[in-house]
């Protein structure tokens, strides 16, 4: 992966494209979403003030139920007030009480009662990709809670389609290849995550566009192939208009 200059990449030419079908993430590409479970969680670790393990360490066991439990579960605030419960049980080697539940509860309050932020430049910028391109929306996550926040957000309307899937496996960017008859070389998947945006859209072939989130969840990290040319490296959503 580079960043993409004229003359080196085949599919840009370093000229800015035009009628192309970018698909773009959600959370952390168009607002803020894991910046405020961290908020969440160093209450947490403040509020569980372990008597031998210090914060990376409960932290550590943390990720891993949160690991797991998105497995079984999925994503969103109900499975991470879980993992936290989940968490305290194993840390104290007793289940919480009503009064702890609350007070977990409590301590997430801000996700439960979440407005969504947009990140700066996103509305102007779909505004004028939209005029361009057709935009798509490729999101993972509990479905009503996804909806929520893209009902909130304002920017619903620039999306011919949205999508909320459980997990983005490269087999969801194919089958949404094949039922919209994509063209790879004319299709882009926009977004923060290696994991779940860049890598399982160039394994189905489309291109990518990577736009690093200081707050990326750590289980969305991943490595990505710094010489694969079609993915373009940006290092904010505003900088879309330069290409696209
Ligand atoms: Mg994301």
């Amino acid at each position: 992966m580079r960043c993409v200059r004229p003359g080196r990449a085949p599919s840009l030419r370093g000229v800015r494209l035009n009628g192309q079908v970018l698909i773009l993430d959600a959370d952390d590409t168009l607002w803020e979403n894991n910046v405020v479970f961290e908020r969440v969680i160093d209450d947490y670790l403040d509020w569980i003030a372990h008597p031998t393990l210090d914060r990376a360490a409960v932290r550590g066991i943390l990720d891993d139920i949160e690991r797991a439990n998105a497995v079984t579960h999925g994503y969103g605030t109900k499975v991470f007030l879980q993992s936290l419960a989940e968490c305290f049980e194993k840390l104290r080697e007793r289940p919480a009480t009503a009064a702890e539940r609350d007070r977990i509860e409590e301590l997430a309050s801000a996700l439960i009662h979440h407005e969504v932020e947009l990140i700066p430049g996103v509305a102007e910028t779909l505004d004028e990709l939209g005029s361009r391109h057709e935009l798509m929306l490729l999101t993972k996550g509990d479905r009503e809670e996804q909806q929520r926040k893209i009902d909130a957000s304002g920017v619903a309307h620039h999306f011919r389609e949205v999508h909320i899937v459980p997990e983005k496996h490269v087999e969801v960017y194919r089958g949404l290849a094949a039922a919209r008859m994509l063209a790879p070389e004319s299709t882009w998947m926009i977004g923060n995550s290696p994991k779940s945006d860049i890598r399982p859209a160039r394994a189905a072939g489309m291109n990518a566009v990577f736009i690093p989130n200081a707050h990326t969840w750590v289980l969305e990290h991943d490595e990505l192939d710094e010489a694969d040319e079609r993915v373009l490296k940006l290092g904010s959503f505003r900088e879309l208009v330069q290409h696209f």
